[in-house]
């Protein structure tokens, strides 16, 4: 009798100890999987666009998400989900990616792009194209089927073309818009024979991003830029730099900036959030706000990131006028916004 009493006393234990267990591990998980978009960080203010322009905003990152979730939803993988939605991104004007890539000083376009896979840390990244359509499945295929992490200019427009690769004349990426914005900051250099770039650092940027959680608990980030309009002797800025402008770890978060990209090169932004949460124990909103409320804005650098940890947890601060960003997690709900709140 003593014994059954006893045997019931632990076994009760136990379950409690499971129910507990269980408890802890639910409230910790957010969301089983989700993605988090950017299309650039900037002076993104209020009465700057109309109405119909923030609709067109609007309208494609919501379709860049409804993309992702739905590869997400399915059971697919965060690669696959960061890959496509970037390529909605890059096929549309309105982006500084892609199709709406920016002018150079020489009045050409040079596309940067970089992804990372959280799982395995393998990464990919290329710098200085001119002729690949989508720069984001060039650096995933620079990253599953070559021994390197980055490649530039012609030789990674030559393992394009060997890898089948869509490669477009310069003319597609010709937009007015982005042709009247060199015309402009020229203008500006002229009168004042200013610096590198523009003199005012919160100019416009446009960048896309995009870091993705999956129902594996796999993390991915990517990157794709034109860089900053009128840049002069083949700079490269943070978007194709790993642990810059992207990173993806499955033990933390997945990141992806958009900003001076100097600053985000300096401030190593995207893996510094990942090793706050990794080594210094923050939870990822404390440490994005960290890198770039704190540090990246005491360095003199604008701009913003996107990120996903492995819980589901999201977070997109910036430190600019705005930033078109948005998510979607597992509860279906999607979010899309400009300015600041
Ligand atoms: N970070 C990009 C660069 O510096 C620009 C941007 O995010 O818009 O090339």
């Amino acid at each position: 009798m003593k014994s059954n009493s006893k045997f019931a006393a632990k076994f009760f234990l136990f379950v409690l100890l499971i129910f507990i267990i269980s408890c802890a591990k639910h409230e910790e998980k957010k969301s089983e999987f989700g993605l988090v978009i950017h299309g650039g960080a900037g002076s993104v203010v209020k009465g700057q666009f109309t109405t119909e322009q923030e609709k067109e905003y609007e309208t494609k990152l919501h379709e860049a998400l409804e993309v992702g979730y739905k590869i997400l939803n399915d059971g697919g993988s965060s690669l696959d989900a960061v890959e496509k939605v970037i390529t909605i991104l890059e096929n549309s004007p309105l982006f500084n990616a892609g199709k709406g890539a920016v002018f150079t000083a020489n009045g050409i376009n040079e596309l940067d792009a970089s992804i990372m896979d959280g799982k395995t840390l393998n990464a990919g990244a290329a710098a200085r194209l001119t002729h690949v359509k989508n720069p984001i499945t060039l650096v995933r295929k620079i990253m599953e089927l070559s021994p390197h992490v980055m490649m530039v200019g012609d030789g990674a427009e030559i393992f394009a073309e060997q890898n089948g690769i869509e490669l477009v004349d310069t003319s597609y990426f010709f937009t007015e818009k982005r042709w009247n914005d060199l015309l402009e900051i020229k203008a500006k250099e002229n009168e004042k024979a200013a610096g590198l770039f523009f003199e005012n650092p919160d100019y416009k940027f446009g960048t896309v991003g995009c870091a993705a959680l999956d129902k594996n608990g796999n993390l991915a980030a990517g990157t794709s830029t034109g860089g900053m309009t009128n840049k002069k002797f083949g700079r490269v800025g943070d978007s194709p730099i790993i642990g810059a402008g992207t990173y993806a770890n499955n033990n933390t978060c997945a990141v992806s900036g958009t900003g001076h990209g100097e600053y985000f090169i300096r401030g190593t932004v995207a893996h510094d959030i990942s090793a706050l949460m990794e080594y210094g124990g923050k939870s990822l909103n404390d440490a994005a706000d960290e890198v770039i409320n704190k540090k990246l804005s005491a360095l003199g650098g604008t701009g913003g990131i996107i990120a996903i940890d492995k819980n589901g947890n999201v977070a997109m601060p910036f430190n600019t006028g705005g930033m078109f960003r948005g998510y979607v997690l597992d509860d279906g709900k999607f979010v899309v916004r400009m300015y600041k709140e």
